[in-house]
């Protein structure tokens, strides 16, 4: 019997609602809160068409998720025990600082971005530890793929396989076909933003950086193909060499196709790409911001999309025996699959769904701590038999290193 708020109704949004439907012995009243409530709307009346059955009540509402008084006045109103942000990581401060003023638990999938900062880490949101430890409150952070599952087969290895990790190397590919010339799969500034910034990646204590795309190396990723793969700096990272102190070297990969790295070196060779507004007929814009008004919304590519991405963390280093070790835990998505399941992409299906699992177990108090805590923090098992159950095998593979040093 829980209420619950999800704040944003973008292509995570989608998911987490409609897996919170399936999932109705857990989620019994839900709001589906953004900025525009027309796309709150579509998604209900999709699940009233696809899910006649669930018992879950869905309500919408409009918000602003930047300001925390109208924020306060939406969660005072529908008293829910938890809120699902799946905003945009520019909202993450705002809604926890409503979350502390009204008593509510509280999950993200991204870590905070200042909108004028390409910068995204973790201490503004770990500043707000004592405070909801104080209210008693639990924030869980970084709960979609990566961050988020990819924590959780971290502390998997941990757990069932290692004694001592010594490498990690996180390794992400989308051997998708959207048919597009570009897209991205998830909001467009914030993909932008991302792989246009230096890369980084953990040795011995430091941080290394990297020019945008300039280490790369062929990876198999098992089931799907050998795909290019390029270090760049993930969240995700941050949290986990601070958890897991015996990592020497950590790092995360992800694949670019020949003609996405093309599209983008034009885009950002022109400022296409800049985050800093122009003035434009009296208005200041951020080119990126303007990009984003032109490229596909990445829900829209969900429909003819086909082939598979395949997520995973390979661990090395001393197995619970004592002996070397190299082991690789995964899973691998279908794009068509999870179109026909809940109309979305593959990307936004392996993130919504760890949102909703992470909201599940701790409406259930199986995952219970307050403050303001990541995921590896928690006991994996129950996470990975919940990704089973709801659409994200784990597949493991012994043996293979397919990340070489
Ligand atoms: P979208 O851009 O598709 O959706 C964002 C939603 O948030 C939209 O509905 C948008 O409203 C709404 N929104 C934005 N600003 C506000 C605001 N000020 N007030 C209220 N609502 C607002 O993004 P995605 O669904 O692709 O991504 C959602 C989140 O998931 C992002 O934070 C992203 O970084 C994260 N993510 C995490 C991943 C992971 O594996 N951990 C992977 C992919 C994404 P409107 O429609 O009006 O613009």
């Amino acid at each position: 019997m829980s209420k619950v708020i999800i704040i944003g109704a973008g292509g995570v949004g989608n998911v987490v609602a409609k897996k919170c439907a399936q999932n109705d012995s857990v989620f019994t009243e839900v709001l589906i809160a953004t900025r525009t409530v027309s796309k709150a709307d579509k998604i209900v009346a999709e699940i009233h068409q696809h899910l006649p059955d669930s018992k879950t009540q869905f309500s919408t509402a409009s918000v602003d998720a930047d300001n925390v008084p109208a924020l306060v006045e939406l969660f005072n109103a529908f008293k829910p025990e938890l809120v699902i942000n799946v905003a945009l990581p520019y909202q993450d401060l705002t809604i926890m600082d409503a979350c502390l003023e009204t008593g509510v638990h509280y999950l993200d999938t991204a870590n905070y971005e200042p909108l004028d900062v390409a910068k995204f880490e973790y201490s503004w949101q770990w500043a707000y530890r004592q405070r909801f430890e104080e209210a008693g409150l639990m924030a869980l952070l970084g709960c979609g793929f990566d961050p988020g599952a990819t924590n959780i087969f971290t502390a998997h290895h941990a757990k069932h396989h290692f004694s001592e990790i010594h490498y990690l190397d996180i390794i992400d590919c989308n051997n998708g076909d959207h048919g597009k010339a570009f897209a991205t799969n998830f909001n467009p500034e914030i993909n932008i933003r991302e792989i246009t910034a230096n890369g980084r990646y953990y040795e011995n204590g430091e941080w290394i950086e990297t020019k945008p795309l300039e280490i790369s190396q062929d990876i198999y990723y098992p089931k799907v193909a050998t795909r290019k793969s390029f270090v760049l700096y993930h969240e995700e990272l941050e949290s986990l060499v601070l958890n897991f102190p015996t990592i020497k070297r950590a790092r995360f990969w992800m694949t670019f196709g020949e003609n996405y790295i093309k599209h983008l070196n034009v885009l950002e060779g022109i400022g296409m790409t800049s985050i800093v507004p122009i003035d434009f007929r009296g208005l200041k814009v951020a080119p990126i911001e303007f990009l984003k008004a032109v490229l596909p919304v990445p829900e829209s590519l969900a429909e003819n999309y086909t082939g598979q991405t395949c997520i995973g963390v390979q661990a090395k280093g001393v197995g619970k025996e004592g002996q070397e070790k190299v082991h690789f835990v995964y899973n691998v998505c279908d794009h068509a699959e999870t179109y026909k399941e809940v109309q979305a992409q593959g990307v936004s299906y392996t993130t919504g769904v760890p949102a909703m699992i992470g909201a599940a177990l701790m409406l259930q108090g199986v995952w219970k701590k307050v403050g303001v805590h990541n995921v590896e923090e928690f006991d994996p098992d129950p996470f990975i038999a919940e990704m089973n159950k709801w659409g994200l095998k784990v597949d493991e593979l012994a043996g293979i290193e397919l990340v070489k040093a």
